[in-house]
Order: C-alpha cells, then structure tokens, then sequence
C-alpha cells in the first residue's frame, strides 16, 4: 500500500524446500501430506506431513526431554539465542516475505512488514530474558518474608491461524523460550511453509533440539486433544477464531491448563466531526487494508459522524478504488486475495445480507472471477444497524460505513458486540478522544492513528476477544508461575 516501498520482484523460491516432515526433536519425520495452495493461483505449492496422535505425543516427548536442560540454561544464554533467531530472521527478510506472501496471499509489502514485526517479538523477549525479576519483601505482620519467584511454566502447545504465519507463531514462541518453556507449535494448515521454514532457522542459531517442535494436521481436534490431556503440558497458548477458541477452553478445563487465548475481532473505527480528514483516512486504509482486511485488528465497523460522514465516504471510496488488486507475489500489488474460496463466499454473503437490508455500494461489491481466490475492495454506505456484518468479523476488503450524531450513540455502538479486541478513534480534540478510550470496551485502542501492534506493548482483547496478553513485559508471564515461599530466618 505504500508506493515508496520497495517494488522489486522477489526471487522464485523453492517451496518443497519447507515441507521435509514434521519437526520433533530436531529431526524431520515425513508423513504424507496436506497440500499447501497458493490463494493468487489456486496451484498446490507444497505438500506438507500430515501428523496423527501418536505424532503428537513424540512432539510432547521431545519437549518434555529437552525441558529440564532448557529451563536450566542461564538467561544470558538463551538471550544470545533468540538474538540469534532475530539476526537470521532479519537475514533472510525476503525469503521469508516472499514465502509467506505466496501461501498466504497477501501482498509483498504486507509480507515484509510481518517479517519485520515477527522478527522483534525474538530481539525484544531476547532483551526480557535478563531482566525476568522476583520478589522480596516483609509480610505485613512483620513475622516473615515474602520471596516470590517466577519460574517457566512447563511445556506449552502453540495453536496459530493463517493470517499472520510468522509472527502469531514468533509472538508465542520468542517469550516461552525467553521464560525457559519448551513447544509444540500446530501452525494452520494453510500456512505451514512459514513455521516449517523458521523451525530450520531456529536450529541454525542454536535453538537446541526438542525446545521447538513444529507438527501439521488436518485432524487438529484429536491431535491437539491428545497433547492437551497430556498431564505434562502445562500451557495451552492459541490464536484464532472465538468459536474454535471456546471448544479449547473446554478441553483444557479437563486438566485444568493455563490458556492465553487471542481470538476474534469486531474492531470499531469511530471519526468525529473534529477529526482530520487525511489522518482518519490514512488511518482508515492502514486498519481495513492491512493483510487486505485479513486481520484480527481489521476495522469492522466505520462509525462516521455527520458533518463529516459524506466527505470521509469520498475520500475511502477514492483510496479503496485505486488498490491494486493481484497476486500477493506481484511487487505491485496493493490487495492480495482472500486465504480460501470459502472466505470469499462468507464475505459474499455478508455484503448480500447488507444490501438485503438497504446498505448501498459506493465501490465494489461484487466477488471477482478466479483462478485466485479474489474479493475487490468495497465500500457500504448507510449500513443498517442489524446487518449481520456489524456482528461478525468481514475478515476482508469491505468497508461498511454507518452514520451518527451523538458521541453516545457512538460508544454504545461501538460497545454493541460480543468481542473487545481492538478499536480506532479519530478526533482533533485530545480530551475527548482519551474520554471515549476509556468507554470503549477493548483491549487495545489506537487513538488517531491505524496502527497498534507493537512487539513492547501488551496486545489482547477482553470480553470474547481473549484471556492474557502478548508482547511488553505481559507475554513473558504468561509463560511463567510465580512461586510463593514465606521464609522465616
Ligand atoms: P481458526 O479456524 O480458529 O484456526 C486457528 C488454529 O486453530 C488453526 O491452527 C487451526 O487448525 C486450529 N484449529 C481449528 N479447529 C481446531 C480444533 N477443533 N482443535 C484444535 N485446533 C483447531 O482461525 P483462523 O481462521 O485460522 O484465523 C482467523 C481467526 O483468528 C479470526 O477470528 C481472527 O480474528 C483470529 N485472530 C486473532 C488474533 C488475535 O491476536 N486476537 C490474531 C490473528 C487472528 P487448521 O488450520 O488445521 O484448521
């Protein structure tokens, strides 16, 4: 989306490279096999292993021998470590982009920008590592101390979608290494390549064997079962939908598994009449366009005040319009496709039941013609308040913009909603702007700007958006417990 990045054309890389088998233990287990497809082409790119119940308790097995070893080896060790990860990462940015963009979809200048972000997660938690404190303290009747010390939580399963391969995976994986946790990452079936490709890169700086273990299945509900029900996983860490989010909360109660859940969005974009009209719309294409809307943090619902709804309309309706629309591999592309046709048909539908319901289409609206798995940028205007869209997540490049007047009726839309991820709000007036932060249920808001993820801030929602946070100081706890010792002396 921004024309001063880099346009040039990636190198062709070799996808098969990427899918030698299962990682458990250092070692590659082939087993045969989900086809990988490319969403710009519809071609299969890769088939990658195909893991079974059995495959999974060897992951545990690994993680659970490699554990004693990594929890014991000193901060400063494991901090030069994962410094290594960010150093290859950041070597290897256009390979890397450029596989993520072909199963993925989503435009080079996305994929670079993930690589980069998905990189931080491993230098920031590197700088973590040496600075996880304790406590010490007098109890308040005088009569002994308090010493609290945090210590690694156990062996984690990492549960990641599709829409970001590399950094919901990196975002997990940096801060239970950093805490001294050993994983078993199940990336989604549609996006393996990347886990696959960054497993190798993790041994290559030093990871040692069993500390990571990446497995694909295409029966994720008894393959992660299985590990979920081992009594020596003790975290379950997971990212994706609310509705496969709820069904792990299930099945960890019955070990009773400490769960970090980032799920669903719903995310609000409120501009006030006192906003600025390029800021909002600078903003406005960061926080839809994105990964083509393929975001948890996507805008779901333009809330436009009055005065200003007609020119903000204009100036979307333009910007969207001019997108280029094509192969998330071609330098050119502004707006890659959708990650499957099935994501196509629901956004499909959602646009027919707006209209259904009165919207009118100011831009697009229509699906495009294959191969490809394409959606075109689109633009609602006058969305009624019951369509299904202000309720589900579009997951894509349509932007449904409602009217108001009151700065009331603003919030309880926005509040008007099962998630609490995210929100944006644009006003020229600071006061009101952190006002309606502070109304706002969500866990994160960006305030006239676009953009809010930061590997050093605590990312995650609240309501059915997720439990914990990810990223900061807040990540590296969630892989942690802290043990309590009254000592008298
Ligand atoms: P999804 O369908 O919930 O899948 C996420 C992961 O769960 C995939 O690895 C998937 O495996 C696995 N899975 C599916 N069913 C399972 C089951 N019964 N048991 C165990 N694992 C299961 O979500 P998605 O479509 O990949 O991703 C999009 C969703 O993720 C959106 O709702 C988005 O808002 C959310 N998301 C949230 C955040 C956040 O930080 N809050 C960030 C990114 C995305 P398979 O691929 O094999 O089905």
């Amino acid at each position: 989306m921004n024309a001063a990045a880099t346009l040039s054309a990636p190198a062709a890389i070799d996808c098969s490279r990427h899918a030698r088998g299962l990682f458990i233990g250092g070692k590659w287990s082939p087993r045969g096999g989900i086809a990988v497809v490319d969403p710009s082409t519809e071609r299969v790119l890769a088939t990658v292993a195909d893991a079974t119940v059995a495959d999974a308790i060897a992951a545990v097995d690994a993680a659970a021998a490699a554990a004693p070893r990594w929890r014991a080896t000193a901060p400063r060790k494991r901090a030069e470590i994962l410094q290594r990860c960010f150093a290859l990462m950041t070597e290897r940015h256009e390979e890397l982009a450029t596989l993520i963009s072909l199963e993925n979809g989503k435009s080079l200048t996305d994929a670079r920008g993930e690589v980069s972000y998905a990189a931080e997660f491993f230098r920031w938690y590197a700088e973590e590592t040496v600075r996880i404190g304790g406590e010490f303290r007098t109890a308040p009747s005088g009569n002994n101390r308090i010493l609290v010390d945090y210590e690694p939580i156990g062996i984690a399963v990492l549960i990641t979608p599709w829409n970001f391969p590399a950094a919901m995976a990196t975002r997990k994986i940096a801060p239970a290494l950093a805490a001294g946790c050993t994983v078993v990452l199940k990336p989604a079936s549609e996006t393996p390549l990347t886990a696959y490709a960054l497993a190798e890169l993790y041994q290559e700086a030093g990871v040692p064997h069993g500390v990571v273990n990446v497995i694909t299945t295409s029966t994720p509900g008894p393959v992660t079962g299985a590990m979920l029900n081992d009594p020596r996983v003790r975290k379950l860490s997971f990212t994706g939908s609310t509705g496969v989010g709820r069904t792990l909360l299930a099945e960890a109660a019955k070990t009773v598994l400490s769960c970090s859940m980032e799920l669903g969005g719903n995310a609000p974009f409120l501009v006030f009449d006192d906003a600025d009209l390029d800021a909002a719309l600078d903003g406005a294409m960061v926080a839809k366009m994105r990964n083509a809307g393929e975001a948890c943090t996507a805008a779901n619902r333009f809330y436009v005040q009055d005065g200003i709804y007609d020119r903000f309309v204009a100036g979307l309706v333009a910007r969207m319009g001019a997108l280029k629309v094509g192969p998330g591999t071609d330098p050119q592309t502004e707006c890659g496709p959708m990650i499957t046709r099935k994501a196509v048909d629901k956004i499909n539908a959602l646009v027919a039941d707006a209209t259904t319901k009165g919207a009118k289409v100011a831009l697009g609206g229509q699906r495009s013609e294959g191969p490809g798995f394409y959606y075109p940028p689109t633009v609602l205007t006058e969305v009624p308040a019951d369509a299904a869209m202000a309720f589900e997540e579009i997951f894509g490049p349509v932007a449904p913009v409602y009217r108001f007047a009151e700065e009331a009726d603003a919030i309880a839309a926005a509040n008007n909603t099962e998630y609490g991820l995210a929100a944006y709000i644009f006003t020229g007036d600071l006061k009101r702007g952190l006002s309606v932060a502070s109304r706002i249920e969500s866990g994160m808001i960006a305030l006239n700007r676009g953009l809010m993820s930061d590997p050093a801030a605590p990312f995650g929602g609240v309501k059915q958006s997720g439990l914990g946070r990810e990223g900061g100081v807040h990540g590296v706890l969630e892989f942690m417990e802290a043990k309590y010792i009254a000592a008298s002396f």
